[in-house]
């Protein structure tokens, strides 16, 4: 197949209500030609909404949506050229995969052999190239995906949205199939947007992520920006596990100090935050768990507390350890051989200064009021 054409997709102040309920508030933003973008958010956030609105499926109330500079208001849905690739994939299962991929291509009425040939490449490019004398029914899930791709790429559409197109795979194969995904995009250099609800997936393979909730854009930014630097507490819990800590922040002379009823002074070293009301953010990697009678290793803010319960999870033990009355979860490498700390036990925790973030708690505040 041709490399496609690289278009840029923006939306700017969309906003759309079904009835009374606003489902999408002055949502902006701008996907560049040929990115793996990502949509991500809780189930109901209006994810799925912003691709029907570029699909064409429904209208905007207010705000423009442009595809390569082009103001699509006008453009019926069949005349968007945009591909779309459904969670329950739509395959037809009375019709071969041959015949499910050529569906799009007869509908635009094309020259039969061009057909042919479009359906052989687009089958060849999911690596189905002799399946596709088969029906869905005789195919496994990860298959039916690919079919549904490359019913979708036959087209050769500008843009290609993807609606949770994993959630129906088991956990391996997902992990799997992304990967696929992401050299497909790669080598057709589509523009493509990809809707998830699952953080994971969206940090593992997109080059910017935005984020959603309630119909409000969060944040947008590359899966690092969204990890490191999370713009809020919605962003922060979201996307991936954190500690958040309420109290004060102190500047002392060797630097700023953190109290909570909970976990008494933290010394967090030079912070560029005012002095004053403060809520923090440690992710679990970024704290060390060790026996109290071992020498504490410096440049970290030590705190003590007690083992609550601890998670096996192979590649590392998740604890949950209390401090004070607050609980903090603290992810330790797991070492062959090395028992760990069993519940009960008391410990030391040591926070890295580095590791901590101080969120912005009085816009979050009213957000959550
Ligand atoms: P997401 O894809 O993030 O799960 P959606 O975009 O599907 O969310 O839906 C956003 C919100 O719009 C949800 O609260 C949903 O209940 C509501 N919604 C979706 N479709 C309709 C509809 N046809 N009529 C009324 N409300 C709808």
């Amino acid at each position: 197949m041709e490399p496609l054409r690289k278009v840029k997709v923006e939306f700017s102040g969309v906003s759309l209500s079904y009835g009374k309920t606003q489902v999408l508030r002055e949502v902006s933003l701008a996907i560049e030609p040929g990115e793996f973008f990502a949509l991500l958010g809780p189930s109901g956030s209006g994810k799925s909404t912003l691709l029907r609105l570029l699909a064409g499926f429904l209208r905007p109330q207010s705000g423009t949506i442009r595809v390569a500079g082009e103001d699509i208001a006008r453009v019926p849905p069949w005349e968007r050229n945009i591909g779309m690739v459904f969670q329950n994939y739509a395959l037809w299962p009375h019709m071969t995969v041959r015949q499910n991929v050529a569906f799009g291509l007869e509908e635009r009425k094309l020259p039969h052999e061009e057909i042919e040939r479009k359906v052989a490449a687009a089958l060849d490019l999911v690596g189905l190239g002799n399946l596709g004398a088969r029906r869905p029914g005789q195919l496994s899930g990860g298959q039916q995906q690919r079919v549904a791709l490359a019913r979708t790429i036959a087209i050769e559409p500008k843009v290609l949205l993807l609606d949770e197109p994993l959630s129906n795979l088991d956990a391996k194969l997902r992990i799997h199939m992304r990967v696929e995904l992401l050299a497909l995009q790669r080598k057709l250099g589509i523009t493509t947007i990809f809707v998830t609800h699952d953080q994971e997936e969206a940090l593992s393979i997109s080059d910017h992520v935005a984020v959603l909730d309630g119909g409000v854009i969060q944040q947008i930014g590359t899966p690092l920006e969204l990890y490191d630097n999370p713009a809020n507490r919605f962003i922060a819990t979201f996307v991936g596990t954190i500690n958040l800590l309420s109290g004060t922040l102190e500047q002392a002379d060797g630097g700023s100090v953190f109290k909570s009823p909970g976990t008494g002074a933290i010394a967090l070293g030079r912070m560029a935050a005012p002095a004053g009301p403060a809520e923090i953010a440690i992710r679990p990697h970024a704290l060390m768990l060790a026996a109290p009678e071992r020498a504490r290793e410096p440049g970290r803010a030590w705190v003590s507390g007690t083992v609550v319960s601890r998670e096996f999870l192979g590649e590392f033990v998740r604890y949950t350890v209390r401090v004070g009355d607050t609980d903090l979860v603290a992810d330790q490498p797991h070492h062959t051989g090395e028992p760990g700390f069993a519940p009960g036990a008391a410990i030391s925790v040591g926070i890295n200064p580095a590791q901590v973030k101080i969120l912005k708690a009085a816009t979050d505040q009213q957000r959550d009021s």
